[in-house]
């Protein structure tokens, strides 16, 4: 089975509209040739009408970090499925951890924004992990089983292949410590299982599962080199031009 490589930068809330610009225009440059991967930037929602400028016609594809799932109306804040289509987004982060703990985001909240998001035709890249307590008690599997039936709740097949899983375990994102090539892959590995008993074999060896969580220029040969990772979801390293092009153009074994 042979699964395209889905590489994704998340900028958080980082860059002005000059400093994205320059940013995905640095990033175009170094990666404009490559076209045996997806490459996604995610950048804030204030910079995405004029990054899309900057992307257009290119191989770079363009995602928001989060959506609400109504269509309009009195939701202060919020941006919806119509808006992000609007400046060009294929794809959208939903559940990312910082949005599940800050912003106390649910696994049903989530579950209408990945429903939202592909009625509308846009891709969710739907974030899971465990934290590090829930690791240390030994219930890993147990977490990111849940997260994944809720997030694909009420999902015909059809529906759900649509959506990219990142597996991003919360100890991991943003902290330098990473999970061991060896571990992320046989969370990945797990996950593919709860796939396949939610749709089938086909479906579970067809989803992309990237890896989030400190990924970078240094160990990113080793973890895009394992079986069930199919990419990564990068933030920090995404940042930075040279980084983030040497991870897209990682090492294969
Ligand atoms: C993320 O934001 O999804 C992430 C993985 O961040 P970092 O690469 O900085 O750990």
């Amino acid at each position: 089975m042979s699964r395209r490589k889905f590489i994704a930068g998340n900028w958080k809330m980082n860059n002005t509209n000059e400093e994205a610009i320059k940013l995905v225009s640095d990033l175009l440059e170094k990666v404009k040739n490559v076209t045996d991967k997806d490459i996604i930037v995610a950048p804030t929602f204030t910079t995405l009408s004029d990054v899309n400028k900057v992307l257009k016609s290119t191989n770079i594809k363009l995602a928001a970090q989060n959506m609400y799932f109504a269509s309009s109306g009195a939701f202060t804040g919020q941006i919806s499925t119509d808006m992000l289509k609007s400046v060009g987004c294929e794809y959208v982060i939903l559940g990312h951890s910082e949005c599940r703990t800050i912003f106390l985001e649910t696994d049903e909240l989530i579950n209408k924004k990945v429903k939202a998001a592909i009625e509308a035709g846009l891709k969710p890249i739907l974030c899971i992990g465990e934290t590090l307590e829930e690791r240390e008690k030994g219930i890993t599997n147990d977490i990111v089983n849940n997260q994944t039936k809720k997030g694909y709740d009420g999902l015909s097949e059809e529906m759900a292949k649509n959506v990219i899983l990142a597996y991003e375990p919360v100890w991991a994102i943003g902290t330098g410590k990473t999970a061991t090539p060896q571990d992320a892959d046989t969370v990945h590995k797990t996950i593919r299982q709860t796939l396949e008993s939610i749709y089938s074999k086909n479906f579970a060896e067809n989803t992309i599962i990237i890896y989030g969580g400190s990924m970078n220029e240094n160990n990113a040969d080793d973890l895009l080199n394992m079986p069930n990772i199919d990419g990564g979801l990068i933030g920090g390293a995404a940042l930075v031009a040279e980084k983030f092009a040497r991870i897209i153009n990682y090492i294969a074994k």
